[in-house]
């Protein structure tokens, strides 16, 4: 009835629907060429709010990462002058320069300063315990315990201090679980995939039974399940939990645990969240895995998607051990994987921006602006919380900080602790 009311019409408001569409079209076409002069990232006013001294600091370390010498032996150097200089000697020289560039702080107060600074900027700090473990470092249950503490006040420092809106943290687990029992599960699950609920139901504290593992170990896994069920206790409603990914041979367990930390806490937001490395050739498929478990089992996903920080000991490993390379064959294949796995969980935030959250965890520019790009297109909210960007604290300011001007949330990955403590993370994420 209506219809053929107004059918007379049709003809008189067809052209005018049709210069509608193309003012539509043509004023995202503007806003998606001002979007990429605004992210081009080479305004050098990004730096004003930089001292002299920061500047020239920034200058002279990143002058010095551009001899592959230095890189390379970083360790070696660090472990050298250390012996030379001595503890107190060594920490003078590291604590004006590397220490400043890439470390919030040693304690609260030192950290808080920092932070303060960075929320002046307009970025948000996401604060990371620099615990670096590997095979054969596995230690007692004491230490581990001390850890879960360490994460415990690193939960109480994000959520107590007013440094940011919606703060977040990062957690490794070989941190609370011995790097050979997460081995030791990866080859058990690549044979019989774990029960979820099973892992769920450890972290609850009922009598489980870990296929595969001896009373030892399974007495172990027990003991990390509820350091982690604390950690995720204490920050759900508060502090958004990030698990790091680590190297390949352990991953299929940290993910396991992790997603099992995802079903019991992420029922109705997302506080636990998994990394994805984009070098890897599979990265795709665990993603897509990763989605359709969260729509099976009813919780929420969120993603930190990365390239990858362990490209050189993953290549040597798989030579060693005449395995396939589990990277990505060239930079450029890393890309593609990137920025597909990135258009993967933009769509699906755009359907359900309360089921997904992603931090696109990069300094590279190009994956940036396509980011950005992209949530424009799909209509996603600059800062309605379901995607947000990340950088490491002392690397890539004016990409964080033009992103942070332009109105995106932007948080700084922020390790903090003495410079001893501090040393494993500087040799291995730098
Ligand atoms: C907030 C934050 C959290 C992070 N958390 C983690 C984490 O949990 N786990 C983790 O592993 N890393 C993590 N990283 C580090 C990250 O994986 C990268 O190592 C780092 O960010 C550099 O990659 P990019 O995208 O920033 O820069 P780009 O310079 O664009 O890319 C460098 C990366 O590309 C890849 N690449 C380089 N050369 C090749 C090649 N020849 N073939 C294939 N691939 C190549 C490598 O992954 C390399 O690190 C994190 C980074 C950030 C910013």
């Amino acid at each position: 009835m209506l219809y053929s009311r107004l059918r007379p019409l049709l003809p008189r408001l067809m052209p005018l629907r049709m210069t509608s569409t193309e003012a539509c079209t043509t004023m995202k076409v503007k806003q998606l060429n001002l979007l990429e002069e605004t992210l081009a990232f080479e305004d050098p006013k990004a730096f004003r709010v930089k001292r002299f001294g920061e500047l020239l600091r920034a200058l002279g370390v990143f002058h010095l990462c551009s001899f592959p010498v230095l890189v390379n032996n970083c360790g070696k150097l660090m472990m050298i002058s250390r012996t030379i200089l001595g503890r107190r000697g060594f920490s003078m020289l590291l604590r004006p320069t590397v220490y400043a560039q890439f470390v919030a702080g040693e304690n609260e107060s030192e950290i808080s300063q920092s932070m303060e600074k960075m929320n002046l900027l307009g970025l948000r700090p996401m604060l990371a315990v620099p615990i670096e473990e590997d095979l054969g470092e596995s230690t007692g249950e004491k230490r581990y315990d001390d850890n879960m503490e360490a994460m415990l006040e690193c939960v109480r420092m994000s959520h107590s201090n007013a440094w940011s809106k919606d703060p977040m943290m990062q957690l490794k687990i070989t941190a609370l679980l011995s790097p050979d029992l997460c081995v030791k599960l990866t080859t058990i699950i690549t044979q019989q995939p774990y029960d979820l609920d099973l892992v769920v139901k450890a972290m609850d504290g009922e009598p489980v039974d870990f296929p595969g593992l001896d009373e030892r170990e399974a007495a172990h896994f027990l003991c990390g399940l509820h350091r982690l069920n604390k950690i995720a206790e204490a920050s759900v409603n508060k502090v958004r939990v990030l698990v790091d990914a680590e190297y390949t041979y352990m991953n299929p367990a940290l993910s396991l645990v992790t997603m099992a930390m995802m079903k019991k806490f992420n029922k109705d937001g997302v506080w636990i969240w998994n990394t994805y490395q984009c070098y890897l050739k599979e990265s795709r498929s665990l993603l897509l895995g990763a989605l359709q478990i969260s729509k099976e089992e009813g919780f929420c996903l969120g993603v930190k998607l990365v390239r990858g920080a362990y490209m050189d000991k993953e290549r040597k490993l798989a030579e060693k051990e005449s395995q396939l390379d589990p990277i990505h064959n060239c930079w450029e294949d890393t890309n593609v994987s990137y920025n597909g796995s990135l258009d993967v969980m933009l769509k699906a935030i755009s359907q359900k921006p309360e089921r997904y959250r992603i931090i696109v965890a990069t300094h590279n520019e190009e994956s940036v602006r396509k980011a950005a790009k992209r949530m424009e297109e799909l209509g996603i909210d600059k800062d309605g919380g379901s995607v947000c960007f990340g950088q490491l604290l002392g690397m890539c300011d004016h990409v964080s900080l033009t992103l942070a001007k332009e109105g995106y949330a932007v948080y700084k990955s922020v390790p903090y602790g003495s410079v001893d403590d501090t040393l494993p993370y500087l040799r291995e994420e730098i």
